[in-house]
C-alpha cells in the first residue's frame, strides 16, 4: 500500500514535537529576551503548546528565565534567553601547515581556541581532541559534537575524496578520528574548509543578515563556500566551490591538481610565498615578511600583491558574474594581505562584472581570521541543534 507522507504514522508525535522544539529555540536565538506570548504570537503555536516546549528547553538547560519583565499594558511576562552553557560544540581545521580548535557554547560564546603545528597524523589529530575534550569535561561541559574542516573535497558521507595539498584520498578522518577516540560519545563530521568558513561567517561574523555571500579560503588551497538565499549550497555530490581550479592564465604555472594556470596556482598563498621567499619554513612568519616589506613600500613586493589581486579579482568577478553575491569574503592568509590585496581586487571585479556596480558585491576581508573554518565547524553542530538535534537531559 502506498501511503503519503501527509498521513498520521506513530514517529510523527516526536518528529513534530522536536521540529517545534526548534523552533522555539531558534526563536529565543534570534529574539531574546522574549517571552512565551511573544513566541506563541510570532509562530502560531498555541500558549499551551508553547509553555509545554519551553518547559522541556528549560530542563535541557538550552534556554533560560530571566529577571527581566516586559513593560507592558497588563501582567508582566517572565522573559526567556537562550542558556546553552552547559554545552560545547567544537570545530577543528586541518590544514596544510596547522591545526586550529575552537569550542563555543550554544550562544556562540568563546570557551577555546588553539592553533597548532600540523602533526602529520589523524592519531596526532585525536591526541589534539583528547586534550579539548578533556578541556570541555573538566569545565563541565556536555560535548554535541564536532565537526573537521578539511582543505578538499568531502562527500555526503563526510568522506574526504582527495585533499590534495594534504595528498589524502579518500580518507575517512571523521570515522577515523571516532575509532581513535575509542567512540567519543559525540557526533563526529567532517565538511569542507570554504563551506564551513561560509557557515561561520554566516552565524558569527557580520554578515549574518546577508543572505547571499561567498567565503573564499586564502591558503595554499582556494575554495569558495557559497550561501545563496540564506543557505549553503553544496551542489549534487557536495563538490561545489572549487573556484581555485577555474583556469585564469593558460600561460600560467602548473596548479598542485595538474592543469595550468588554476586560480590557486595564479593568486593562492603558494604564489604569493613562491615569488616573495622561495624556501618558505613557517607559512605565517612568512606572510608576516611580505606584510613588513609592503608597509616599507618595496617595490617588488607591491608589484607581486597588485598582480595576485588582479588575478584573484577575475576570479571573484565570476562569482560576482555567476552568483551575484551581496558580499565576497577573503579568509585565512588573505586577511593579513587585505590592504594591498582589496584596491586591485575591487577595481578587477568592476571592470569584469556585467552588472552595473558589480551587482552591488563587496568584497571584504574576513572578521574572524584563521579561526573561520574551525568556528564553521562548531556552527555547523549548532545548526543541527538548531534542525532539531537537541541535547538529552543529563
Ligand atoms: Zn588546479
Amino acid at each position: 500500500m502506498i501511503t503519503s507522507s501527509t498521513d498520521p504514522q506513530p514517529a510523527d508525535f516526536a518528529d513534530v514535537r522536536a521540529t517545534n522544539l526548534a523552533v522555539v529555540l531558534r526563536f529565543v536565538r534570534e529574539h531574546a529576551p522574549c517571552s512565551r506570548a511573544d513566541i506563541a504570537a510570532s509562530t502560531g503555536l498555541n500558549k499551551a503548546t508553547v509553555s509545554s516546549l519551553v518547559a522541556d528547553l528549560i530542563d535541557r538547560r538550552l534556554v533560560r528565565e530571566t529577571g527581566l519583565t516586559e513593560n507592558r499594558v497588563g501582567r508582566p511576562a517572565t522573559m526567556l534567553v537562550l542558556d546553552g552553557s552547559p554545552y560545547a560544540a567544537i570545530g577543528l581545521e586541518i590544514n596544510v601547515d596547522y591545526v586550529t580548535a575552537v569550542a563555543v557554547d550554544l550562544a556562540g560564546e568563546r570557551l577555546l581556541s588553539w592553533r597548532r603545528a600540523f602533526p602529520g597524523s589523524v592519531a596526532a589529530v585525536a591526541a589534539i581532541v583528547r586534550r579539548v575534550v578533556n578541556r570541555m569535561a573538566k569545565e563541565d561541559k556536555q560535548i554535541l559534537g564536532l565537526t573537521v574542516a578539511v582543505p578538499g573535497l568531502v562527500d555526503g558521507q563526510g568522506v574526504v575524496r582527495v585533499a590534495p595539498n594534504l595528498g589524502w584520498l579518500d580518507t575517512d578522518v571523521s570515522g577515523d578520528l571516532a575509532k581513535a577516540l575509542r567512540d567519543p560519545g559525540f557526533p563526529i563530521q567532517a565538511d569542507n574548509d570554504a563551506n564551513l568558513g561560509a557557515l561561520a561567517e554566516h552565524r558569527f561574523g557580520p554578515h549574518g543578515a546577508v543572505s547571499d555571500l561567498v567565503y573564499l579560503t586564502g591558503e595554499m588551497g582556494v575554495g569558495a563556500g557559497v550561501i545563496l538565499d540564506g543557505r549553503l549550497r553544496r551542489g549534487g555530490r557536495g563538490y561545489s566551490g572549487e573556484i581555485g581550479h577555474i583556469q585564469i592564465d593558460p600561460q600560467g604555472p602548473e596548479c598542485r591538481c595538474g592543469r595550468i594556470g588554476c586560480l590557486e596556482a595564479v593568486a593562492g598563498i603558494g604564489a604569493v610565498l613562491e615569488h616573495a621567499s622561495p624556501s618558505p619554513v613557517e607559512v605565517e612568519l612568512e606572510i608576516e615578511e611580505v606584510v613588513r616589506r609592503a608597509r616599507a613600500g618595496d617595490a617588488r613586493t607591491l608589484a607581486l600583491l597588485g598582480g595576485v589581486g588582479r588575478d584573484l579579482g577575475r576570479g571573484v568577478a565570476i562569482l560576482a558574474n555567476l552568483l551575484n553575491p551581496q558580499v565576497v569574503i577573503l579568509g585565512g592568509y588573505y586577511v593579513p594581505l587585505a590592504p594591498w590585496l582589496l584596491p586591485a581586487v575591487q577595481a578587477e571585479v568592476r571592470e569584469r562584472t556585467i552588472a552595473p556596480e558589480a551587482g552591488g558585491c563587496q568584497v571584504v576581508m574576513s572578521s574572524l581570521g584563521y579561526d573561520a573554518a574551525a568556528l564553521g565547524g562548531a556552527a555547523r553542530v549548532l545548526d543541527s541543534v538548531d534542525s532539531g538535534r537537541l541535547p538529552r537531559i543529563s
